[in-house]
């Protein structure tokens, strides 16, 4: 009893597991026994230098890479046993480069074909079509040619078509390169609405200043190798380790740093702009 109990025991709050997962191209080994856990509907970011592993793990996690060693278990299910087209109906993931995700003649055909190649019953998919052109602030372009849009607003595009999947599970890869501060501000608020649906949140990155400001949890990955894990503001006001990731420190890190030097009592925790203005405008209330 308690044996099957055991087999058939999964736990329910955690979206993604990597046990013990390798990977190599050839002989040389790029992922060297990577293990974590994603709870459900948390935002999580993988960060580390150029090389580090980060998109090669990201393609083992939707299945187009297979680990030579190790489990990936998406929400439950052993991803050994599914197919890609079955990983892509829980995994959803937006490349760094839209254009290897658009084939299309009109945005609202790229939107329109995931659902449809999933097997969503035609009735339904105008209405997820709608909405993700909405989400993204395209409406406008529906008729449109991809291939005839900005990047900015082939990679809003290329999320949108994720969107429609209803996929449990996102993945982005560097979702901010290139992007000024009004897009990534509109992408953070993509995130949030994402979030506030129940969606796991997976960005790789090594943005750190968008990462500080956005994701709360993280994931440093070097040389195929998880480095530490855990609350961002802990892993990116560790700059030992920032250092020898090959990772920048964020800007508001690197201002407390010194103003810590005036004031000994600027806490730790504040990695993020908005809690610098608050921390000094309660300093000027106390006056
Ligand atoms: P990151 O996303 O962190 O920059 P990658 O996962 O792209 O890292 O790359 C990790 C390592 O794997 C690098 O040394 C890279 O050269 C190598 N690599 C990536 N893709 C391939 C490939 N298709 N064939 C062979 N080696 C690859």
């Amino acid at each position: 009893m308690i044996g099957g109990f055991l087999l058939s025991y999964k736990d329910e709050s955690v979206a993604v597991e990597l046990d013990d997962v390798w990977f190599g191209y050839d002989s040389e080994p790029v992922l060297q026994g990577i293990s974590f856990k994603i709870k459900k509907g948390s935002k999580v970011a993988i960060i580390g230098e150029n090389g580090a592993g980060k998109t090669t793990l990201l393609r083992c996690l939707i299945g187009i890479i297979r680990p030579t060693k190790g489990n990936i278990i998406i929400n439950g299910e052993d991803s050994k046993k599914s197919s890609v087209a079955e990983i892509a109906r829980k995994v959803g993931i937006v490349f760094q480069n839209p254009d290897y995700q658009l084939f299309s003649k009109t945005v609202s055909e790229e939107l329109a074909f995931g659902p449809r190649n999933i097997g969503v019953p035609e009735e339904f998919i105008p209405e997820k079509v709608h909405s993700a052109l909405e989400a993204l602030n395209i409406l406008k372009y529906a008729e449109n040619s991809p291939f005839l849009l900005s990047e900015g607003e082939r990679r809003r595009v290329a999320i949108a078509s994720i969107l429609t999947m209803n996929s449990i599970i996102i993945c982005f890869d560097e979702p901010t390169l290139g992007q000024d501060s009004y897009a990534k501000t509109r992408f953070s608020e993509l995130l949030s609405n994402l979030s506030s649906q129940g969606k796991t949140i997976i960005v790789v990155s090594h943005d750190v200043d968008f990462v500080s400001e956005n994701i709360p949890w993280a994931i440093v990955l070097s040389r195929g190798q998880i480095k530490a894990k855990g609350p961002t503001k802990e892993i990116l006001t560790d700059t030992k380790l920032m250092d020898e990731c090959g990772l920048g420190t964020p800007p508001t890190v690197e201002f407390a740093l010194h103003y810590r030097k005036f004031d000994k009592n600027f806490p730790k925790t504040i990695i993020r702009e908005k809690e610098v203005l608050e921390y000094f405008l309660h300093q000027k209330n106390q006056k």
